[in-house]
């Protein structure tokens, strides 16, 4: 059978911003190096979860998937059409056609705007509905996400966080999208909270088919849901294929010392020796060869003077090293990673 499809390639993208104020006479030489030839393709009906330490350029790319920063080069193919040229036309219909849910839920939402008026406004503005029928859609909406109807007349600052990320993922459906971008989404939100919010996007994955790029630094979130993982260091794709594979038989030692990183809720089990050498070098100066060679145990001469290794590909699953399959061994972690205890049964919220 053929594969589907992409909804949504990146093809080899590099973002590098600019730093104000560096140079002579204060013109700017330096820049952030956010994406360094990223590679990605996420098809219909997939949940793609990008994770990895802050500065990794997780978000950057999910902004840069929305057309929402101006990538250096490479090409952002959405639905067939290349989007990274910025043609009005095509920026505008990725705009109608993708969503976004944000970290912060509070400040997400208008604080002048009931939860119902703040779904409203998406659905005029994109005229999904006709207008007489906007609040019957409110309504539909807001079940959906598991908010009675009751609560369309609250404003944010009288809904509890969870609540609040429930209306916004409400205004992202309102969108009827192809592509929802999560970014850290649940990372604001209590533990039990969190777990609710994961369950709501697990339910409507699976009734509405939705294609989901999932940014987290949880990586017990991202197995829960997430159908394949991208493992992202100093704006590289450093490793990716299906979630469990992942996991269980991580091949690069960036992913493999994540997993490893993860603390131990049982004060009776030991803490794993440290699993990674310090913190991740500057956006601004990448290390010459494999980027993660500073920190990396299994590093040799080669790593160090080659160029990069490239994305290599066995049994649909990449990774960015030197090591082959099998070198390393599995995450002492990898099952009690699943399932996480916070994420195990699906349960309404207290409205
Ligand atoms: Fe470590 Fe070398 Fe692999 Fe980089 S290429 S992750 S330094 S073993």
């Amino acid at each position: 059978m053929r594969p589907q499809a992409p909804l949504v390639e990146t093809d080899d993208v590099v973002l590098h911003f600019p730093v104000s104020g560096g140079g002579p006479l204060g013109l700017s030489r330096r820049f952030v190096k956010a994406l360094n030839g990223v590679s990605l393709t996420v098809r219909p009906g997939e949940t793609v979860g990008l994770v990895g330490e802050s500065g990794s350029g997780k978000s950057t790319l999910g902004r840069a998937l929305l057309g929402l920063e101006p990538i250096t080069s490479g090409h952002v193919v959405f639905d067939g059409t290349s989007v990274s040229a910025g043609k009005r036309q095509d920026l505008a219909r990725l705009r109608r056609e993708t969503a976004m849910v944000f970290q912060d839920p509070l400040n997400a939402l208008n604080p002048r705007l009931t939860a119902g008026e703040a779904i409203a406004e998406v659905l005029r503005v994109h005229r999904k509905v006709p207008k007489d029928e906007i609040a019957g859609r409110v309504d539909e909406l807001l079940t959906l996400v598991g908010l009675g109807p009751s609560l369309a007349r609250r404003k944010p600052q009288a809904l509890s966080g969870g609540q609040c990320q429930r209306v916004g993922i409400a205004r992202a459906l309102a969108i009827e999208p192809k592509l929802i971008v999560a970014d850290e989404c649940v990372a604001a939100l209590d533990v039990s909270i969190q777990g609710q919010i994961i369950n709501l996007f697990i339910d409507l994955k699976d009734r509405m088919k939705l294609t989901v790029v999932f940014i987290a630094h949880d990586l017990a979130i991202v197995r829960r849901l997430c159908d394949r993982v991208a493992v992202m260091y100093l704006g590289r794709i450093v490793e990716e294929g299906p979630t469990e594979k992942v996991f269980s038989s991580p091949r690069h030692p960036y992913t493999a010392a994540l997993i490893e990183s993860i603390p131990e809720i049982d004060p009776d089990i030991p803490l794993p020796e440290a699993p990674m050498q310090g913190e991740p070098p500057s956006p601004m100066n990448l290390p010459p060869g494999c980027a993660f060679h500073p920190r990396c145990p299994h590093a040799r001469q080669q790593c160090r003077a080659d160029p990069p290794p490239e994305l290599r590909r066995r049994d649909d699953h990449g990774w960015a090293c030197i090591l082959e399959p099998g070198d390393l061994p599995r995450p002492q972690t990898a099952d009690r990673l699943h399932p996480a205890p916070h994420l195990q049964s699906p349960q309404g919220e207290h409205p």
